[in-house]
């Protein structure tokens, strides 16, 4: 491996948390008591924290500056000025609707955009944003390229929309049937997978004669937007924020999780350009979230979000986050552990068909295999696969994902390449006794987004 692919730390560390290790014994016991799930682990008890880079970013010196300042007004706060006026100029939207987090921003877009039993074409379906898309009575409909359900295929912009199933649909149900389509930039369950500026276009010219509007789920568009760079033709000298905003420019609107690119530990928010859902949506976020300039934020983190948008539009920021991830995912695929390829853009994801195949899905390899890796080293990650589906709400059965993954996910500005060599040598490890792993059956199961607390026994 050429060190030198990977640049060190843009940063220097002014705070530090200690970070404790139990021994294996403790360990044994402290997956059982959590009923084999990563997301029932105590944090004390963990010693890298890989479950998700969602709202366990490290902020900066100026974002923890920027929290001092905050005015706490109850309405027009002048931190929600700030964080207004970042958000149009980086995205390039006409409206910005704040909420707490990603998901209260996908209510919100699905309560005002989607009429009961219309459907909504999506790049691979995320948790909470089918789950708000099928609440509002919406019919997801998975319309990304083929090969992103095939861990073992290497491309650049496996998250692709496949315009040919686009068009499927649309000449099935008709255009006027579609609430609209759903664009994420990254593919977080593909693998954290770009999406071509190339791809974006042409779903906005197929879209826009036929009055179909385009939402992005805009979670990792800066992450994107690295990838644009890197990847597709003509883009190589292009500064990331023109990138990011150009993305912007093929769509109608985004939902946002600052816990992800805006660096941030909480918020996020809804962008609009159509007057009519904005004014909805404004009424709606008053029930939901609180006033429309802080929609279930403080001020203080309203402040550390604009600072947090600015941040990530940095070079060397960047850089080192994508490649950070990719020098996790080389060192495993050095060793032959079959991860899912390319490398995304925040995480690693284990390709569980092959690391453990001697257990059917319906015994939840990839949930086991996301206890056993805490077993191992006291790492945590995260099970993306038949559990993190759920059941089809119809039909009741499960939705059995060809992905079926766990998910290291790397929070961003928080480990060192060196605490990502000592997850590779944990993972590495248990990849030698894979075949100690054991299957696991419910105990519990929740009714919606049973992955968060549902509970499991050894089979
Ligand atoms: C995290 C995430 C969301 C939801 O955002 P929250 O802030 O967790 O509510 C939506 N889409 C994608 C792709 C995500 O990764």
């Amino acid at each position: 491996m050429h060190q030198s692919q990977y640049p060190p730390e843009p940063f220097r560390i002014k705070t530090v948390e200690t970070i404790n290790m139990i021994d294996r014994a403790q360990r044994e016991r402290v997956i059982e008591e959590a009923g084999y799930n990563t997301f029932l682990i105590d944090s004390k008890d963990v010693y890298i924290d890989l479950l998700t880079d969602s709202g366990t970013n490290a902020m900066s010196d100026r974002q923890w500056a920027g929290m001092m300042m905050g005015d706490e007004a109850y309405a027009g706060s002048r931190n929600w000025q700030r964080l207004e006026a970042t958000v149009k100029d980086l995205f390039g939207f006409q409206h910005v609707v704040p909420t707490h987090q990603g998901r209260g921003a996908e209510n919100l877009l699905s309560r005002v955009a989607i009429k009961p039993g219309q459907y909504v074409p999506g790049n691979m379906y995320f948790t909470t944003t089918r789950y708000h898309q099928e609440a509002n009575g919406g019919i997801f409909v998975d319309i990304i390229r083929d090969e992103a359900h095939d861990a073992t295929i290497d491309l650049p912009f496996k998250g692709d929309i496949d315009l040919a199933k686009l068009q499927a649909l649309v000449d099935k149900v008709g255009a006027e049937q579609i609430a609209y389509v759903c664009l994420a930039i990254t593919v977080n369950l593909a693998g954290g997978q770009p999406v071509s500026m190339a791809n974006m276009r042409a779903v906005r010219d197929y879209c826009r004669p036929l009055g179909i509007q385009v939402f992005m789920d805009a979670t990792r568009c800066v992450e994107n937007a690295w990838f644009i760079r890197e990847r597709e033709a003509g883009y190589a000298d292009i500064p990331i924020r023109d990138i990011v905003r150009e993305q912007f420019s093929y769509a109608d609107g985004c939902t946002m999780s600052g816990k992800k690119d805006a660096i941030t530990n909480i918020g996020g928010f809804l962008c609009l350009n159509d007057e009519e859902l904005f004014v909805r949506a404004r009424e709606l976020v008053v029930v939901f979230e609180g006033m429309p300039s802080y929609g279930g934020m403080t001020g203080r983190d309203m402040e550390a979000m604009a600072i947090g948008l600015e941040e990530a539009m940095q070079e060397a920021y960047i850089e080192h986050r994508v490649k950070q991830v990719r020098y996790l995912g080389e060192r495993l695929m050095e060793a032959g552990v079959p991860i899912v390829r390319p490398v995304g853009g925040h995480a690693v994801f284990l390709d569980t068909r092959q690391f453990c195949p001697h257990i059917p899905q319906d015994h939840f390899p990839a949930q086991a295999l996301a206890a056993a890796i805490y077993v191992e080293g006291g790492v945590r990650s995260m099970e993306r696969g038949i559990i993190s589906a759920g059941r089809d709400k119809e039909t009741g059965r499960d939705h059995a994902p060809r992905l079926e993954t766990v998910r290291l996910t790397i929070p961003r500005r928080v480990y060192t390449y060196r605490h990502m060599d000592l997850v590779a040598d944990t993972v590495i490890k248990l990849y030698q006794h894979r075949q100690d792993i054991r299957g696991l059956k419910w105990v519990y199961e929740p009714k919606q987004l049973r992955f968060f607390t549902g509970r499991f026994e050894q089979v």
